[in-house]
């Protein structure tokens, strides 16, 4: 049990998921033990809505990561804006459509056919 988390440097992390559950595409956390969370993530813990996302199989990277815990992770969420947070999605989404065409549009969905073919963890 951690009695002052403050004391610890957390991390704000997006988890980009191979396909969209319902209309969830990301997942944006912030934990402490960045490694020990994404252990549950994987395992179905720690989340109610990845915990749906592994059992529907559907396997997520994580996208990006931030210095910075409950407060960062509050006014990230607030932007309400996670695709354009997330640097996988913006990569395809400029490399697929010009610059005029993607205000209006949705970003494009991923094929289900390369989950994990690109790894694109910032360290
Ligand atoms: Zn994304």
């Amino acid at each position: 049990m951690r009695l002052n988390p403050k004391s610890q440097t957390a991390i704000c992390y997006l988890l980009h998921f191979a396909q969209p559950y319902h209309h969830a595409l990301h997942y944006l956390g912030s934990a402490v033990d960045l490694e020990a969370r994404l252990a549950r993530h994987a395992a179905g813990n720690g989340s109610r809505l990845l915990a749906a996302v592994a059992a529907a199989g559907i396997p997520w990277q994580v996208a990006r990561t931030w210095q910075g815990g409950r407060d960062l992770e509050a006014q990230l969420k607030k932007r309400k804006s996670n695709p354009s947070l997330c640097p996988i999605c913006s990569a395809r989404g400029t490399a697929s459509a010009p610059a005029q065409r993607r205000r209006g549009n949705p970003p494009p969905r991923h094929p289900a056919n390369h989950p994990f073919a690109e790894k694109n963890y910032e360290s």
